[in-house]
């Protein structure tokens, strides 16, 4: 059992020959995989310039999986939104106020069309070895851990679009309380633009690797956040996704629950013959205490993980989530990352 990847996110793809200096850099902080952080705005202006980014990334000898990052507010980021910018609907509404949310409703054929061009395109352009589905979620996601009482109740989406889905599948008007057929409903919906995509970015090209990475949450009998994508088994049960990831935990959650998210993630994981993946947090925030990084980078690989990952390029240095020590967060992880591709005999001294 040995870790085979370390993947660093990346953002800035902008200039070829600065994204080749960062890269050296990257390689040098014991990355093997470099996920591309490719935004709208990327997408819409900078085209050009991602498949050279690509092949410079390659020419290092780094793997490349591309991530369309906070894509409609869809995934995962800070990065703002083309889409909404530009549709004013096709929006996840809320359950009980009936209010349009700055969050793309990804039930709609229009937001499913815009993001399978955006992921085809990339696919048959840029020349990466597969994709990252970054932490897709539901708006208004979390409901409150409450062991004495109530969950929050609303809850997304109750767009006109997911309104007539639902009615033509139960045969009766979608609820505004979150019943058993809605949680169901908002599940299969949510799973189904992430295999249409990888299944047509695979028909292109068989090579081409999907990693689903979902929250790390207890989902548990007291608390589940209901982002739509909570029902681990059925995430890593479809047959478009090659790798099993769950996302960052913060530093200070203690070790306990490490344990418990990575064994569940791994667990999962092999249950479908999927590879699986977990994430350090490499920016906002660092341990206490440096040595936390190995002492995680360990439990990881003592649990069989296969794949590490960490956000982001530095610590997120210059950035407002920049890390208090971001450049020495960065170098440490990167002693780590070292530490366990040498273990895994993946890391070649240049
Ligand atoms: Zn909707």
């Amino acid at each position: 059992m040995a870790i085979t990847q370390t993947a660093v996110s990346y953002y800035g793809l902008n200039y070829v020959e600065h994204a080749g200096r960062d890269f050296r850099e990257i390689r040098d902080h014991g990355c093997n995989t470099v996920i591309l952080a490719v935004t709208e705005f990327d997408f819409d202006f900078w085209r050009p310039n991602i498949p050279e980014i690509v092949g410079k990334a390659h020419e290092l000898g780094l793997r490349v999986l591309l991530d369309p990052w906070g894509i409609g507010k869809y995934f995962g980021g800070e990065q703002v939104s083309l889409f909404l910018q530009n549709n004013v609907e096709n929006r996840q509404v809320s359950a009980l106020t009936g209010e349009k949310l700055p969050y793309a409703c990804f039930n709609t054929q229009s937001f499913r069309d815009y993001f399978q061009r955006f992921c085809l395109t990339l696919a048959r352009e840029a020349g990466a070895d597969g994709f990252f589905w970054d932490e897709p979620h539901y708006a208004f996601p979390k409901s409150y851990a409450s062991i004495t009482g109530g969950t929050g109740e609303d809850w997304t989406c109750r767009c006109p679009v997911c309104r007539s889905r639902f009615q033509e599948y139960y045969g009766y008007e979608m609820p505004k309380i979150l019943n058993d057929d809605v949680k169901t409903f908002r599940r299969r919906e949510a799973l189904f633009i992430l295999e249409e995509t990888s299944r047509k970015i695979k028909e292109l090209n068989p090579a081409q690797e999907i990693t689903c990475c979902v929250h790390a949450t207890l989902n548990s009998y007291y608390v589940s956040e209901n982002r739509g994508y909570d029902d681990w088994e059925a995430v890593a049960a479809s047959p478009w996704f090659d790798v099993f990831s769950t996302t960052i935990i913060s530093w200070e959650l203690p070790r306990a629950f490490f344990e418990h998210i990575t064994k569940r993630t791994v667990e999962t994981a092999k249950k479908y013959g999927k590879k699986s993946e977990r994430w350090l947090m490499g920016y906002y925030k660092q341990p206490a205490d440096f040595r936390q990084i190995g002492e995680t980078v360990d439990l990881y690989e003592s649990f069989g993980v296969d794949r590490l990952a960490v956000w982001t390029y530095r610590g997120g240095y210059g950035t407002v989530l920049a890390a208090p020590d971001a450049l020495k967060l960065w170098d440490s992880i990167g002693e780590n990352f070292k530490r366990v591709l040498v273990r895994g005999r993946e890391f070649r001294r240049n």
